[in-house]
C-alpha cells in the first residue's frame, strides 16, 4: 500500500496538519519545525497534539517526518552557527517527545571548504552530543544533490556518518529522487541499481522516508530545483517505478513538489490511481 503525503504549513499546528492531510488524500506529511531559515519554533500545545494524534490513529496515519530549518548547519566553519545547530536540534527533539515515534530530517551540512572528512567528523559529533539524550525520534540524514560543499551526496558519505555515532540504531536516511538523480544516482534507468549500491553501502533497512520529487535539472547536474510530478527530468514512469518498488513498500513518501494543497492532492491521486 502506498503511504504518501506532501510538505505542509505547520502554522496552525498538529491538528490542521491532519485535516489538510486528510483533505488531500494523505496518510503521512511533512513540515518544517520553524520558520525554515531558522527562528524561534511556536509553543507547542498539548490539546491540540491529543487531538491530532487521535485524528492519526483513526485514519490510520504512518510516521510523520518534521524538517529542520535549512539553517541548520552542524559543520559550518562558524562556531556561533554550529552552536545554534544544537541549540535547535536539541530544541526540536525535545518538542518531538509530544509526538513519539515520528522522524526528524535533517540536511547533514555544508562544509563550507574545510572537507567532506571535517564535515562528516563535525556531523558525527553533533549527533552524538544529541543523542546522549533519549528520544523517541529517529533522526534521518537526508541525501543531498552535492550542491556547493553540501555533505551527503554519496551514499558513502552517509555511512561514514553513522558509523561515527554511538547510537546508529536513532538514525536512518530520507532519500531525496530529486537529489539523488542530481547528484549522480540514475533512478530513471537503474532504479535497481542505485537501491542495490544503496543496500550494499548503508542497507536499506536504513531506509525511513522518501522525497518524491521531480526535478527541474538534468541527470548528475549537482543542483537542487525541484518540480511537479510528470514534469521534469524524472519524469512519470521512473516515477511510478519507484512507488510500487517492491523493496520501498511501507516506507513514507513525501511530495516536496512545488504546488499548493489543490495540486498535491491531485499528485496523490494521481500516484495512487498508478499504484498497482
Ligand atoms: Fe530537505
Ligand atoms: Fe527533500
Ligand atoms: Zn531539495
Amino acid at each position: 500500500m502506498l503511504h504518501i503525503g506532501s510538505h505542509l504549513s505547520s502554522a496552525k499546528g498538529f491538528l490542521a496538519m491532519g485535516k489538510d492531510a486528510l483533505e488531500i488524500g494523505a496518510d503521512t506529511f511533512q513540515f518544517f519545525t520553524r520558520n525554515p531559515q531558522g527562528g524561534r519554533a511556536k509553543d507547542i500545545n498539548p490539546e491540540d497534539v491529543q487531538k491530532f494524534l487521535k485524528l492519526a490513529k483513526e485514519n490510520h496515519f504512518v510516521q510523520f517526518v518534521a524538517h529542520a530549518p535549512y539553517t541548520l548547519n552542524p559543520c559550518s566553519d562558524n562556531p556561533s552557527t554550529r552552536e545554534f545547530a544544537e541549540m535547535v536540534f536539541q530544541d526540536d527533539l525535545e518538542r518531538m517527545e509530544y509526538v513519539p515515534g515520528n522522524y526528524y530530517n535533517f540536511h547533514p551540512g555544508s562544509h563550507v571548504g574545510q572537507g567532506i572528512e571535517k564535515g562528516i567528523e563535525m556531523i558525527a559529533s553533533l549527533l552524538n552530543r544529541i543523542l546522549k539524550f533519549p528520544t523517541a525520534t529517529t533522526v534521518l540524514l537526508e541525501t543531498m544533490s552535492g550542491k556547493g560543499s553540501e555533505v551527503g551526496s554519496r551514499f558513502e558519505e552517509l555511512r561514514q556518518i553513522m558509523d561515527r555515532t554511538d547510537k546508529p540504531e536513532k538514525i536512518g536516511v530520507c532519500l531525496d529522487t530529486c537529489h539523488v538523480y542530481s547528484a549522480g544516482y540514475d533512478i530513471v534507468n537503474n532504479l535497481d541499481g542505485v537501491l542495490g549500491e544503496f543496500d550494499k553501502i548503508i542497507g536499506l533497512e536504513r531506509l525511513k522516508a522518501i522525497h518524491l520529487n521531480d526535478s527541474k535539472m538534468p541527470f548528475a547536474s549537482r543542483k537542487d530545483r525541484h518540480e511537479k510530478i510528470g514534469q521534469g527530468t524524472i519524469g512519470l514512469e521512473a516515477i511510478i517505478k519507484i512507488i510500487n518498488h517492491p523493496k520501498l513498500q511501507n516506507i513514507p513518501f513525501i511530495l516536496e513538489t512545488p504546488n499548493e494543497l489543490s495540486g498535491w492532492k491531485e499528485e496523490i491521486s494521481l500516484l495512487k490511481s498508478y499504484t498497482f
